[in-house]
Parts: C-alpha cells; structure tokens; sequence
C-alpha cells in the first residue's frame, strides 16, 4: 500500500517546501522505504517551459522530456529517483485537460465544476503511476490562504477520506519569526495559517517551524495547544551550513521518527545516515579552493541555475575543494577591457542560455579560455558559443554564426527541425510551431570517440543525457573544424547531431549539447563536473 504525504506552506513562501520534501524522501529512504515526490504547482501556465528564469528559477528536465519545477531537481537530487512527467502538474495542466474533455463531450452536457471535476483531475494525477511505492510525498506549490491552491487543498483534503485510515498524512511549514524589538519567538502566524487550513478541513498531523533561533519547549506546547498537534510533532527547523545538511537536521528534530508513529509504523530503528554525514563532512572540511567564472545572462537571479551551481559543489565534493562562483554578466565581456576580470579565475563555464543578448560577451569568453589555457567546460548554449568561436578564429570563418541570432552571417549553428528518437521514429517540429513544445527535450543517447578525453571522463563510450534545445552545431562544419584543432567527440548515434566538442591540445577543453547538471547528485557527482573541478585544482596550483 502506497502512503501518501501532503506538504503544505503557510505564512510565506520560500521556507523551503522543496527542501522540506526532498530531505524527507531522503530520510524514508534511510528508513529502507522507496520514495516518489510530486510537485503540485497552482499557477495557470501549463508547465514552467516558457516561463522566464528570472520569475521561476531554472526549468527542470526529466528524462522523459518534461519541463518541470525547479523543485524536481531537489528530489532527484536528493533521493536519486528519477523525475517525469507524471511528477508535476500545474492548474494550467489540468484545466486544459478538462478544457479539451469538455470540448470533445466527455462531460456528457453535464456542468463542468471545480468540484467534482478539477478536483478529481487533481486526485487522478496524485494516485496516477504510483509504482508500489511505499511512500508518495506530494508537494503542493504556494502559501495557505492563496486564492489559486485552493482547488489542490480540497483534493488532497478530500484523499484523506477516499484512501484508508492511516494512508495518509498533512503536513505544514510555517514561519516562526524573531521579533527583535519583543524579544521574542512570535508563534501567532503559525497558529493563523493552521487556523486557514483548519477552515477548509485540513488538519496537519506535523507543523515544521522554519525559526532563526531554537524554539523553546515552552512556545513549541502553545504551537501544540492552539493548533490541535502532538507536542512531539512540532518540528522545528533551524537554518543549516549546507542544504545536504538538511536531512539530518531533520532526523535531529525527529521528523521521520514522527511521521513513521503517525502511520503506525515502527520507528525504533535508527536510520543510516551516513551518505549525508560524509557529503557534509566533505563540504564542512574541504582541502582547498577553486575559483569559477560561470559566464551567464541571468546572473543576478541565481534560481535560473540552481541544478548548475550543484553540480559545481557536487564536483568540490569529489574533490574535497570548496567552490567558489564568480556569476559574472555575459556583456560586460563586450568590452575588450574587461577580459582581466577572468585572469585570477580557475576555470570558466558557459552555461545554457537563449537569444542573442550577452551571445557575443561568452564568445570572447570562451576565446579568453581556450587561448589562455583556462579550463572551460560549455554547456548547451555554451557549446553552441565554443564552436562559433572555433569556427571563427581556428577554423577562418569569420562570419559564423547561429540561426538563434539573424541568418546575416554562416549559420554553424542552426534550427533542426527534425531528430531521431531512440525507438527509431523521427520527431518533427515545424519552424513556426508554438513556442511551447517545440525543443529536442529529455533523454537522448551519445555514442563518444574511443579514446576521447570525453570517453576517458565518462569510462564509457555510449551515454545517456538529458537535452532542451532548439538549435543545433550544423554537422557538415564536423571535418573542417576537425582540422583546424576541434574535435567532435560525441556525435548522437545516427552520427548528425554533435553532442561534445573538445580540444585535445588544451587542458580542459570540453563542450556539451546537454545538459549534465540534471543528473549530478550530491553522492554521485556527474563525472563531468567532478573532472572539470579537478582540472580547475590542477589550475589553481598553477596561478
Ligand atoms: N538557445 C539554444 C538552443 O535553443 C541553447 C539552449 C540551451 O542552452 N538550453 O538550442
């Protein structure tokens, strides 16, 4: 039997919802339980894939080719279960569902409700493909009170009498502010929010406190008292070093303990926690430092990242170094001067980016790496940018360029509209198709060159990594940009789309068409980053 776990958030938002469910998928796991998480979101967009990094963070892609929430990225990352498509869904997504069944007279002329038919959506997507696993924790996106949640809160409140008794279990983060001028822990808003679900028939079993200082025995029994809670399962969680200290933390404060006794399952046994006791360890002590310029558009909002800037730390973790991210602005390399900012750096990273802006800044960094010998590793975008450049200043096409751009100048990089799935079928987009829906997305093999630095990293010559884009490095460019020194190291097996580039007579020269950062995790840094890392130490004791 599937159990299922409701996380909630109240008072504010950004208390770490995510984080919440992620450690606590993490702790079952420690437990001996398997785990899925879900994510609920309540916004109208059909899914977070046109969505602007700098209102929704970084766009997470399963394998599966969903574009997904952020959070996603944190579960994955955190239990190491794969995310799909049937991980996330948004009132967008299931109001188009129900939209397109009421035009194709699914609904029999009867009237289409919010209650039973957006409700029942929302249940048929949390009980859909469970797998048997022993715990489903579904995280449902916004702040109790909201106007758009609403519909999820019903849902899942009315699960909790469609499922069996102690099949299910609520639970709620709230904020416990410090008042300075008081003195004191302030208690009331949590009691309000409890008192907002309460309203609509949602009582939690466990409240999670997010508090900047521990929470006295005390002010944690009125928590108790006014919110109708066991003393015990007032959980409070304080601010941690490191996010993979998270689960610990948790277990410290007794969380799995306490969801285990409220599904009337034992919970004498300790779990074994040492997966996360050594990652923060390592993180906690590291033996050196490294500098990296990540050469980006959105650097000012750092969400737009979140899976890179793991990986990064993931790739520290494999070699016990902390790392240290200079974002830097892609267009303040439009001017020649400001090109010293990346001497002091270990290594230089492109990541993925659209459109024309900033395009030119991460050329010329990335022309800066090759020709100073600085470790760079290109991803998506930043491969793309690699390969202009070589084409320019290796390989004497001047004009090279990219279809993302204009179609002024040799267009190296360009729109595919056709590629071919690993059954065999070719997917086709039209160049004009709506914007949503139209990029190569998900999981696609790689067959790598024997012998390859790439294939030496990976110890492998077949891969598997996850893709979103629309353009790609023309490989009719493959035998003269070869001989000018680039070479295409990873190509998709039919041999016409070039998946890595690299330059043999560089240090660390290597560029992806995917994006690698989907699939590090912090127990299992993706060999890619934890080479690069060690490539930028190598660097480091140079300078
Ligand atoms: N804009 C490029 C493309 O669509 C790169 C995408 C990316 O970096 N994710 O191909």
């Amino acid at each position: 039997m599937t159990r299922y776990i409701f996380i909630t958030g109240g008072v504010v938002s950004s208390l770490g919802k995510g984080l919440l469910s992620a450690s606590l998928g993490a702790l079952l796991q420690a437990r001996g339980y398997s785990v899925r998480l879900r994510k609920l979101d309540p916004y109208l967009n059909v899914d977070p894939g046109t969505m602007s990094p700098y209102q929704h963070g970084e766009v997470y892609v399963t394998d599966d080719g969903a574009e997904t929430d952020l959070d996603l990225g944190h579960y994955e990352r955190f239990t190491g279960v794969p995310s799909r498509q049937s991980d996330n869904v948004t009132s967008g997504r299931i109001y188009s569902t129900i939209l397109e069944k009421e035009r194709r007279g699914e609904y029999l002329g009867g009237t289409v409700q919010v209650i039973p038919h957006v409700t029942n959506e929302i249940k048929d997507f949390v009980l859909d493909q469970d797998d048997d696993v022993d715990f489903m924790l579904c995280e449902i996106g916004g702040t109790a009170g909201d106007i758009e949640s609403l519909p999820f809160l019903e849902a899942i409140r009315q699960l909790h009498n469609d499922l069996e008794p102690n099949q299910t279990l609520f639970m709620h983060l709230t904020l416990v502010p410090f008042l300075a001028a008081a003195g004191e822990l302030k208690t009331k808003p949590t009691q309000h929010s409890v008192k907002e679900l309460r309203g609509i028939g949602i009582q939690p079993d466990i409240l999670v406190c997010r508090a900047e200082q521990p929470i006295p025995v005390g002010e944690r029994e009125k928590i108790a008292r006014f919110c109708n809670v066991r003393k015990s399962a007032v959980i409070q969680a304080l601010d941690v070093s490191t996010i993979y200290e998270v689960p610990i933390a948790y277990h410290n404060e007794g969380m799995d303990t306490e969801v285990l006794r409220a599904f009337g399952l034992p919970y004498d046994e300790k779990p074994d926690l040492s997966r996360w006791e050594n990652i923060v360890g390592r993180i906690q002590n590291p033996e050196g430092e490294v500098k990296i310029a990540v050469v980006g558009k959105y650097t000012e909002l750092l969400d737009a990242y979140k899976s890179l800037k793991e990986s990064l730390v993931h790739g520290g973790i494999a070699n016990n170094v902390k790392v240290n991210i200079e974002w830097i602005e892609s267009e303040v390399f439009e001017q020649e001067d400001a090109m010293s900012r990346l001497e002091p750096v270990h290594a230089i990273l492109v990541p993925g980016g659209f459109g024309e802006r900033g395009a030119e800044g991460k050329i010329a960094a990335v022309k800066f790496a090759r020709e100073h010998e600085i470790p760079y590793f290109g991803i998506c975008f930043g491969m793309q940018m690699a390969v202009i450049e070589a084409a320019r200043n290796m390989a004497g096409i001047s004009d090279a360029s990219s279809s993302e751009f204009s179609n002024d100048g040799t267009n190296i990089v360009g729109l595919m509209t056709e590629w071919k799935s690993e059954d065999g079928s070719m997917q086709t987009r039209a160049e004009d198709d709506d914007l949503g829906g139209t990029m190569r997305l998900g999981e696609y093999p790689a067959t790598l060159k024997a012998g390859s630095k790439v294939a030496e990293i990976y110890g492998a010559t077949d891969i598997l990594e996850r893709h979103r884009h629309r353009f790609e490095v023309n490989v009719a460019y493959k035998e003269k940009l070869e001989a000018a020194g680039l070479i295409f190291s990873g190509l998709s097996p039919d041999g016409r789309l070039p998946e890595i580039v690299e330059l043999p007579n560089h240090p660390w020269f290597i560029a992806v068409q995917f994006h690698p950062e989907l699939k590090s995790k912090p127990f299992e840094p993706h060999p890619l980053f934890a080479s690069f890392i060690e490539a930028a130490v190598k660097q480091s004791r140079m300078v």
